[in-house]
């Protein structure tokens, strides 16, 4: 068998040339991303695994694909929404993406944006660029004393929701399909705007499916607390980007901390110079010394990154070997 990897990141290519050692399989790979430019480079190669921000929804890169008979497809993460499932069905092409790697690593980052926040530290920042360390406007909040929100009780929310009661904050959570047994931990609200209305933070765990489209709209920010946090660490396009800026703008909220945004893939991972157009929202934000941008590292911490790789190289070999594997995406 033959995989060709795009995006590989220095750390990970030791971790792809041990499995294949291991799996006796032939790999190669690039830093470039999979688009109907690059995907040529996997021709003569049975499957891609590929991770990144822009989404393949060109249908010509599916078609050149099934040309050079490429038929499987794994994408080296839990959100599926980069890939175009009529497309995969049109040509044929199984695809496969790594449903939970490290749920701690994306719960960790949305504890890290929430107490940078809770104690100003983007303030703190900005100011010290000035050599200004006056004390005003830098008092912080402490977390036992808060009320968090999490949104989405999947692998991710749930997780998040045990670091913060592991730290002594009251949780509440409101998802569409409530778990169970898991009232020492949280307590389910019955919508989203009770949620939205009782928490000091608000954080974002559910994927990005068309009717999640601006959950978190201007109406719903408006109910929130004047002193309350919004945190993203789940995809851009929950959140009206420019409805946020305008309730932050105006205090109707008091920080956000985003390490998703939407149109993130303008300037995620890319220098200033290699940034074709500015995202519309970026320069905005980035004035505001109560606001985080992370550009999209919830997930890059070294475990995570290790089974990203793994589990997608696994998944490709089953799907070659037996023709199936747990992680198939259904069409
Ligand atoms: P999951 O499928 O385990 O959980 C998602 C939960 O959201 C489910 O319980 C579902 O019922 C709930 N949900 C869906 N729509 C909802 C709505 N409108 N209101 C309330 N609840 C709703 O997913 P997960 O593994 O926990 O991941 C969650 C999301 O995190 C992913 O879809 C992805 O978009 C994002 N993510 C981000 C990063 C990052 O690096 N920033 C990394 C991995 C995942």
């Amino acid at each position: 068998m033959k995989i060709f990897i795009y995006g590989i990141g220095k750390k990970e290519q030791p971790v792809a040339e041990k499995w294949a050692k291991e799996h006796k399989v032939e790999i190669a790979f690039t830093d470039q991303e999979l688009n109907t430019q690059t995907v040529v480079l996997a021709k003569g190669y049975d499957a891609i695994s590929f991770q990144q921000m822009a989404a393949v929804h060109d249908e010509k890169m599916y078609q050149i694909m099934a040309e050079n008979n490429i038929r499987l497809l794994s994408t080296r993460s839990a959100g599926i929404d980069g890939l175009n499932k009529d497309f995969l069905k049109k040509y044929q092409i199984a695809a496969c993406n790594v449903p939970v790697y490290s749920p701690r690593a994306i719960a960790e980052h949305a504890l890290t944006l929430t107490m940078m926040l809770l104690r100003q530290i983007p303030r703190l920042l900005q100011r010290e660029q000035q050599q200004d360390f006056t004390l005003d406007g830098l008092i912080g909040r402490e977390i036992h004393e808060l009320t968090v929100g999490v949104v989405g009780t999947g692998h991710i929310g749930l997780v998040t929701a045990e670091l913060f009661k592991a730290l002594g904050a009251t949780v509440i959570a409101y998802d569409k399909y409530p778990k169970n047994d898991v009232d020492t931990i949280l307590t389910y609200q019955t919508s989203l705007e009770e949620v939205a209305q009782k928490a000091d933070i608000l954080t974002l765990h559910t994927p990005y499916l068309p009717e999640n489209h601006h959950l978190i709209d201007a109406a719903l920010l408006k109910k929130m607390k004047p002193d309350a946090l919004l945190i993203n660490t789940a995809r851009g396009p929950l959140v009206d980007t420019s409805a946020l800026i305008q309730a932050l703008q105006t205090g109707e909220i008091a920080g956000a901390g985003l390490d998703t945004l939407e149109d993130e893939m303008m300037f995620v991972n890319k220098t200033k110079a290699e940034q074709e157009k500015q995202n519309p929202y970026i320069e905005e934000l980035l004035a505001l010394d109560n606001v985080v941008v992370s550009p999209h590292i919830a997930f890059y911490t070294l475990q995570a990154s290790k089974i990203l790789m793994e589990s997608s190289l696994n998944s490709l070999f089953a799907l070659y070997t037996n023709g199936s594997n747990d992680a198939l995406i259904q069409l």
